[in-house]
């Protein structure tokens, strides 16, 4: 996520479903308190679709211990955090787009204080710049990040299910 983004986060409204939750999200989810729409898990790691997805398919890898920094994360842990990436980026990489960004934050512009990594493919097309005139044009790079961070809705039941299918199955 590049400097803009994370900015945006700092001040970024909270999702409805948090807010019932005295506790970390995070650990409700691993202890099956909370649902989410799983797309991986181990015995040192979850992975889940973000309830607000940037983009379709942004899922978040979270080891199973908490943990607010990723300076204090224990290295087994660490370990199959990396694991969790590299597997969950191969699968999101065969069966939607090559192109993601990965990213986690640690204090600034972080909400949920337990480690997690967000994956979040990229947009499949993007139109040239040739076909854009001064009138109707497409958004430049960075204002279609933006737009896309501003759009962001809360996951819907069939969407979420159907998307942890798509990528569980190839995992
Ligand atoms: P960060 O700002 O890096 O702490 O990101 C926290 C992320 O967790 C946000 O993108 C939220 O949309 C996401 N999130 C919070 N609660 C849940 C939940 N119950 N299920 C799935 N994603 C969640
Ligand atoms: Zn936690």
């Amino acid at each position: 996520m590049t400097s803009f983004m994370i900015d945006e986060a700092v001040n970024k409204r909270t999702p409805l479903k948090w807010t019932s939750y005295d506790t970390c999200p995070f650990c409700n989810i691993i202890a099956n308190k909370l649902p989410a729409f799983r797309v991986l898990e181990t015995d040192m790691v979850i992975a889940f679709l973000d309830i607000l997805p940037i983009r379709p398919g942004h899922t978040l890898v979270v080891p199973k211990m908490h943990c607010s920094n990723l300076s204090d994360l224990p290295s087994d842990y660490s370990r199959a955090v990396g694991e969790a990436l590299s597997t969950i980026a191969n699968a999101i990489t065969r069966g939607m787009t090559i192109n993601l960004n990965v990213v986690c934050n640690q204090g600034y512009g972080q909400a949920v204080p337990h480690v997690h990594f967000h994956m979040v493919p990229a947009p499949r097309t993007v139109e040239p710049p040739s076909t854009q005139s001064p009138t109707n044009r497409s958004m430049n790079h960075h204002e279609m990040v933006m737009s896309e961070y501003h759009r962001r809705e809360e996951l819907d039941e069939d969407t979420g299910r159907n998307m942890a299918d798509r990528i569980r199955s190839r995992l």
